[in-house]
């Protein structure tokens, strides 16, 4: 009789799903988990990371200490991971590969949000630059050191590849396998183009729901938006009357649930049309997992609102300037002197002195940005 440890859950895959049978392995060969699939022991490596836990005191958009109701990229990951496994599963795809995607897709942000990676990419362009994707590529493959036999967490190809979400021909060529397939202009595989399209579910309801929370944003203004006032419409048909935080909340809720549902719909007739018989097929052919057009332009208005009426606000303009100084002095202060350096960093410094500035940048939560900052800079004693 087969033990419940060797038989992982098995479930109805489409054939064009990643799956054990299909994947490319580890760069570093190890003996099958037991009583889990090689996708799950991935997203089981991620969830118990350095990197992962330090998501928790990461921003979005607002600063971590700007009040405890925003969400972090913790928060964000889950919501992605909550959203691709609802998709995936409908398309019967892998949902343990979309989860373990959706966690790991900002390990390598920066604090401080895109600020924070803006103004390391400033900094690094003598050095090669700074891409958050790469980096996040960067974290599951080099700079995790748990493991005795590799550095890294030594994670599927699908997963890895799942991450690399963009990146640079110029840094592909890097990178090997990996790498190849924006070379080539290949997709990755479904589960990944789910996490990806989760990725700005997530982040477009969350912001609109933050930026009401805090105050930056307004319903009035919001109901210029179409599948926000589209939505707000169909709650208050079903509640007259409703306002407040249920308002916003029984809004964003049938905004979530008509894109899943629509990305949903619209990924089984593309992938019917083109009918893949495999995981490569899927990389070969056109990205398969969309939105329909109608919803698709509805949520390109949505993002252009929060990009000019809270990512470009004032508040939000002010917290980034400050990020921007803080993370550009510390590279600065680090480079002219690595000694300055924690040990651990220094000794990484004497082969590439920038990427280890980087790397030790990169990792900081934005609570340690501002105390290091304040360590360095600060003329009073701290
Ligand atoms: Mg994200």
């Amino acid at each position: 009789m087969k033990s419940w440890a060797s038989s992982p859950p098995v479930f109805d895959r489409a054939p064009c799903a990643a799956g054990p049978a299909n994947s490319r392995g580890r760069r570093y060969r190890e003996a099958p988990p037991r009583g889990r699939s090689e996708f799950q022991r991935d997203r089981d490596r991620i969830i118990h990371s350095t990197a992962f836990r330090r998501l928790e005191y990461k921003t979005q958009v607002f600063v971590n200490h700007e009040g405890d109701l925003f969400r972090t990229r913790l928060t964000h990951s889950l919501e992605v991971a909550q959203i691709g496994r609802s998709v995936a599963r409908n398309l019967r795809l892998d949902e343990d590969l979309t989860e373990a995607i959706a966690l790991a897709h900002d390990l390598g942000h920066t604090p401080f949000g895109h600020t924070g990676q803006d103004a390391l990419n400033a900094c690094m362009k003598p050095f090669g630059g700074f891409e958050h994707n790469l980096q996040s590529l960067r974290v599951v493959d080099v700079l995790e050191r748990r493991y005795g036999a590799f550095d890294g967490l030594n994670l599927t190809f699908e997963t890895r590849e799942g991450i690399l979400k963009h990146c640079s021909l110029k840094n592909a060529r890097t990178l090997g396998e990996v790498g190849e397939r924006f070379i080539r202009k290949q997709r990755p595989s479904l589960e990944a183009q789910v996490a990806n399209l989760a990725d700005e579910i997530a982040y477009n309801n969350h912001d609109v729901d933050d930026g009401l929370r805090s105050g930056l944003l307004t319903l009035e203004a919001l109901s210029g938006v179409t599948i926000f006032a589209r939505h707000m419409k169909a709650a208050l048909r079903e509640f007259p009357g409703l306002n407040g935080r249920r308002l916003v909340h029984e809004t964003v809720r049938r905004m979530i649930d008509t894109l899943v549902t629509d990305l949903t719909g619209q990924s089984t007739m593309n992938i019917r049309t083109h009918a893949p018989a495999s995981i490569d097929d899927v990389r070969r052919a056109p990205p398969l997992v969309a939105f329909s057009e109608k919803v698709l332009r509805e949520q390109q208005d949505l993002k252009q609102f929060l990009q000019i009426n809270l990512y470009q606000h004032y508040r939000v303009a002010r917290m980034s300037a400050k990020a921007r100084r803080i993370v550009t002095d510390l590279f600065h202060a680090f480079l002219s002197d690595p000694r300055l350096l924690p040990p651990e960093f220094q000794a990484r410094a004497a082969d590439d002195t920038a990427r280890a500035i980087a790397d030790y940048v990169a990792g900081m939560t934005d609570r340690y940005a501002f105390l290091e900052h304040r360590r360095l800079f600060a003329i009073e004693e701290t």
